[in-house]
């Protein structure tokens, strides 16, 4: 049975990303009435001149992730996607760091997610036993421990010129370990994925048409368990 990825949308609060101050430019008494007419289709998104054109975008495509994440299998048991880097539109040494889980659940999400922009991001999935971020921090799959192995053996420290790891929100706790088992810098991003384009703001560019179909159809060419060798190279 598949079920359209529950990603805590609802709990999320895009007004925290805006300098949301009511100041009534668009027409509507304050930030949170706009948003709900935003939500129905009867408010836009430039009539609010606070928003940066990034920030639009950013916005836009959080309002839009209902129809755009995929559905993914509710299975009994975790199913363990592939592990280590993946590059998301041809990251360079400076470009941010996500580390997440190996569940294949997260994967496709993630990538769904990834493919509406086109702001370069390495990625690295952590062997948590096809866990999801939650399920494993509670079997203890997802650990600082598990986040340092995948990091060594990704090669990740001497293609970056920086060392700074962004966490799901999930796993805040790992970060004062983390940082004193990895010598690196700890940012705790969103709890929900589906938040990430928020939390990047300005820096969500909108994708090209042609790189949004690449991503997605990186989905298909991951290795794999059982395909005989890690994800270590891209
Ligand atoms: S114009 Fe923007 S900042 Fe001002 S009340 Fe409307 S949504 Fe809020």
């Amino acid at each position: 049975m598949s079920l359209k990825a529950d990603l805590y949308l609802n709990r999320t609060d895009p007004l925290r990303y805006m300098r949301s101050n009511d100041c009534e430019q668009c027409g509507f008494s304050s930030c949170s009435q706009w948003l709900e007419k935003l939500k129905r289709g009867e408010a836009r998104l430039q009539d609010c001149p606070s928003l940066e054109p990034g920030q639009s975008h950013a916005l836009q495509v959080f309002l839009s992730l209902g129809q755009l994440l995929p559905d993914v299998e509710i299975t009994q048991h975790p199913v363990a996607g592939a592990t280590g880097r993946l590059e998301i539109n041809e990251p360079g040494p400076d470009s941010p760091l996500l580390v997440t889980g190996n569940a294949i659940q997260t994967e496709e999400v993630v990538l769904a997610v990834l493919s509406t922009t086109e702001a370069p991001f390495h990625l690295l999935f952590v062997d948590t036993q096809g866990h999801t971020v939650d399920m494993a921090l509670i079997y203890r799959t997802f650990t600082a421990e598990a986040v340092v192995k995948a990091l060594v053996g990704s090669g990740l420290d001497s293609l970056l010129s920086h060392k700074e790891l962004i966490i799901p929100g999930l796993a805040a706790q790992l970060k004062s370990p983390l940082e004193r088992m990895s010598g690196w810098k700890v940012t705790v991003g969103p709890v929900c994925i589906g938040e990430l384009p928020l939390f990047f703001g300005s820096g969500w560019s909108r994708p090209s048409e042609k790189k949004s179909q690449d991503t997605l159809n990186s989905v298909g060419s991951m290795d794999l368990p059982g395909s005989g060798s890690e994800r270590g190279t891209r």
